[in-house]
């Protein structure tokens, strides 16, 4: 296990980096911070010295209203009392990093949270190679197998085209995962405006800004209701059930998570069309992952931390759960 006193310290709130007085995604706002990707549960509002990705910073911005902060590009990085960070891309959404630290001929790696799939939306992962892999675990059990995508997004097109007077309410969480949605459907030939709940509006908007093109999309509140029969309308997971959802012509609910693998989610949320399109790893590219790197140590930050301990203990790799909080499972699933 780790020394007592590594430079290193996970604590509940985040990850210390002790000689550079740096905090990795804390959950409570703190002097300086590196943040990996803008979700809200990691990067917060209210920190002093922030480092992030340049689009990090204006998804930061758009949320909080503080882009104030140092942006480090992928591959670039800084020294703070003798550690060296840089940013790597983790492929999770638009502007997520991996913070690799070199500090006295150790290399560390924090994950944040990460995907390997191809996503039109993002830089691909990039495997750093490190002494201490520090990785997400949030979908870390056997039965988390994300499958292709395109298969998923058949799904869309198939019911469509079964039901040409209904339209298709896909839930989806505004950052990241509505954006890939779109890119796909755009991917798979879908032409037409793509309409939007007005909460999905802003990071579409700020995507498009950043260099990655949606397409048309178009408001549902502006959109008279028939003309949206055989479309498609993307709105965050909590509007499914909503009584905003009675101004679109026989919608028939479609959620895209990971979480959607778990057919009890789906019925529970009363979803029609489970759709499972995740933007974090699954369990083979979380093991694969640790295989490949062949880390010293691997240390857990949240997820299913038990499932990936059990693993990595049958194959004799040192590994910890770091108790973290504020990092419940979400809808970013
Ligand atoms: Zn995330
Ligand atoms: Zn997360």
């Amino acid at each position: 296990m780790a020394k007592a006193k590594h430079w290193i310290e996970p604590h509940p709130q985040g990850i210390y980096v002790r000689p550079a007085e740096v905090w990795i995604d804390p959950s409570v706002s703190k002097e300086n911070a590196v943040v990996t990707h803008g979700h809200a549960d990691h990067a917060r509002g209210g920190h002093g010295d922030v480092w992030a990705t340049p689009e990090t910073l204006a998804i930061m911005g758009l949320r909080y209203g503080t882009e104030a902060g140092t942006p480090i590009a992928y591959g670039e990085g800084f020294e703070r009392g003798g550690v060296r960070f840089s940013l790597h891309s983790a492929g999770h959404v638009l502007g997520s990093a991996q913070v690799l630290m070199e500090y006295q001929g150790e290399r560390v790696v924090v994950t944040g949270d990460y995907k390997r799939r191809p996503d039109p939306t993002c830089a691909p992962f990039e495997l750093v190679p490190c002494d201490i892999f520090i990785t997400e675990a949030t979908f870390g059990l056997p039965v988390f197998q994300h499958p292709p995508i395109a298969g998923e997004i058949a799904k869309i097109f198939a019911r469509l085209e079964a039901e040409p007077d209904s339209s298709i309410l896909i839930g989806a969480y505004a950052l990241g995962k509505a954006q890939r949605v779109i890119a796909e459907l755009r991917r798979a030939g879908w032409d037409k405006p793509i309409y939007l709940h007005g909460a999905q509006v802003r990071m579409c908007e700020l995507y498009e800004e950043l260099g990655v093109s949606l397409g048309e999309l178009r408001l549902v509140m502006d959109t008279p209701k028939d003309e949206m029969r055989g479309q498609i309308i993307i709105a965050p997971p909590s509007a499914l059930t909503d009584k905003w959802s009675r101004r679109l012509p026989n919608p028939v609910t479609a959620m895209a998570s990971g979480w959607m693998r778990v057919r009890g989610r789906a019925r529970q949320r009363g979803v029609e069309i489970p759709l499972v399109i995740s933007d974090h790893a699954d369990w083979d590219e979380l093991t694969e992952t640790i295989r490949e790197l062949a880390p010293k140590e691997t240390w857990i930050t949240h997820g299913s931390e038990d499932g990936l301990l059990r693993w990595c203990e049958l194959h004799q790799i040192r590994a910890r759960a770091l108790a973290m909080v504020g990092r419940e499972e979400g809808d970013d699933g």
